[in-house]
């Protein structure tokens, strides 16, 4: 029934742990993604079966499944942790798609594995369904990220500082699980032959044209620097931007304490664990780079002799900056439908003027295609003032309402769905997750989840639920 092909699991020693995932008292199906299962070449009645939902729930392995959880390590907040790996998820293996895509599929929340430490492995209902609207929504506007396939709640409990949470399992799907972590392992451990192999496992993966360490890292960065850009122009703050939560592929991986800003300030911070703004919605290019002078660092003792390799990986890691700062250009000139290099300095004019004002992030840009842009300013002599100046420049309302979404998935909006699923009412997460994977549709009857939180709605922190 599913087409599995599983190129790590034949990795060398030490690059995984064979575990299965540890089966739940009562799989019941929360939500399941057709169109993705269709993607996969798998089929969603089958996987709506009660045999499929004990896959999905990691009480059954399925034929062709080798489940691994992958080792890594990882900075976290700065701070180096040489063993993280999957604590909470399950690699059952990788599918093959009708077209010959490769596709990781993974259960995260199945339970623990040797790299555990002290967690219980589980999740609950609110991570995943927040994963899963946040990532689906992200893909429907064209980002780079891993996928949600489906939501499986397991019928225990999971218990946190909160108290007793209902347990779910989430099935995701990426290009693959190898971060910036991953290599960090080996390199910590001076496992030269492994860096190597898994350079070579990643090159023929991700990167086919690449033509050593040096140019896989010149890729790397250059999609790191375009899903950045991607990220900033929909106001999205990952919130946990660890070097073993970046991609290797450059797609948006682990969505924790996530969300997208409502007010637009340029300091804004979700996450109940990061308390100094580290990684905060301004600071995530700089951290991009950060993560990925770590992985240059792990690639160089594959690049030859050591000073040439040390100027090359310098080099390559500063390129970011321009290559981010024309993908920053070229989102935020669509999204104002005009030129953005010549006109950067009347895009920050804009930003200042909502920072200022507290202007809602999505309805700004929105609205100047609409036509409303102004009644989300409180100083309308300002912003009319700007609003001449770019309609000077006679903006492609077209490419406006391609690029700007008319609905993200809000935080308040989020908490709303995950609330009420707890309750055992999947209707709102069903019906926001319709929304926000139809993110340019103006329909009438989705105009409430485009509106901004009432005071008493507005989502001060999210948690990471570990
Ligand atoms: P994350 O916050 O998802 O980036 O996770 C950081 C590390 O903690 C990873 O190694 C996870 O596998 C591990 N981890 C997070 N939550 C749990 C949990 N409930 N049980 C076991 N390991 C966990
Ligand atoms: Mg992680």
């Amino acid at each position: 029934m599913i087409r599995f092909d599983n190129s790590y699991a034949r990795m060398p020693d030490g690059f995984f742990a064979r575990v299965r995932p540890t089966p739940v008292s009562a799989p019941a199906l929360l939500a399941l993604n057709d169109a993705l299962a269709e993607r996969l070449g798998l089929t969603p009645a089958l996987l709506r079966s009660a045999e499929g939902v004990s896959v999905l729930a990691g009480n059954a392995i399925p034929r062709g499944a080798e489940p691994i959880a992958q080792a890594y390590a990882g900075h976290q907040f700065g701070g180096f942790v040489p063993q993280l790996g999957d604590g909470r998820a399950v690699l059952l293996g990788e599918v093959m798609a009708p077209d010959g895509a490769r596709f990781d599929l993974q259960l995260k929340g199945s339970g623990p594995t040797p790299f555990s430490r002290r967690g219980d492995g589980r999740a609950w209902m609110g991570p995943v369904l927040r994963e899963y609207l946040v990532s689906e929504f992200m893909a429907a506007m064209g980002v780079p990220t891993t996928r949600a396939l489906a939501a499986v709640g397991t019928g225990d409990m999971v218990w946190r500082e909160e108290g007793g949470l209902p347990g779910a399992v989430l099935t995701r799907v990426a290009a693959s699980h190898i971060r910036v972590g991953t290599f960090q392992y080996f390199a910590v451990r001076d496992r030269r032959d492994a860096l190597a192999a898994l350079t070579d496992h990643v090159i023929e993966r991700h990167y086919p044209d690449a033509t050593g360490p040096l140019d896989l890292l010149n890729k790397v960065v250059a999609r790191q620097a375009q899903t950045i850009a991607d990220w900033m122009s929909l106001g999205f703050i990952h919130g946990v931007m660890n070097t073993d939560n970046m991609a290797i592929s450059g797609e948006t991986i682990d969505y924790g304490p996530c969300a997208f800003m409502d007010v637009y300030h340029p300091d804004t911070v979700f996450s109940s664990i990061d308390r100094n703004g580290r990684y905060a919605w301004a600071q995530q290019p700089q951290v991009a780079v950060w993560n990925l002078a770590q992985f240059a660092t792990c690639l160089i003792p594959l690049m030859g002799d050591e000073e040439q390799a040390v100027e090359d990986a310098t080099k390559a890691v500063h390129s970011f900056g321009p290559l981010y700062q024309t993908a920053w250009q070229q989102r935020f000139g669509d999204k104002l439908g005009i030129e953005g290099a010549p006109n950067q300095q009347l895009i920050e004019r804009l930003l200042t003027l909502m920072a200022q004002q507290r202007a809602d992030f999505t309805r700004v840009f929105t609205g100047l295609a609409a036509g409303t842009a102004r009644d989300e300013f409180t100083d309308r002599a300002a912003f009319d003032a700007w609003a001449r100046d770019w309609q000077a420049l006679s903006p492609d309302m077209a490419t406006m309402r391609r690029v700007n979404p008319v609905r993200i998935p809000r935080n308040h909006r989020i908490e709303e769905a995950i609330a009420a699923a707890v309750a055992g009412d999947m209707a709102p997460f069903d019906r926001l997750f319709d929304a926000v994977t139809h993110p340019r549709d103006p329909r009438p009857e989705w105009d409430d989840l485009s509106r901004v939180p009432l005071q008493s709605e507005v989502v001060q922190a999210t948690f990471c639920g570990t």
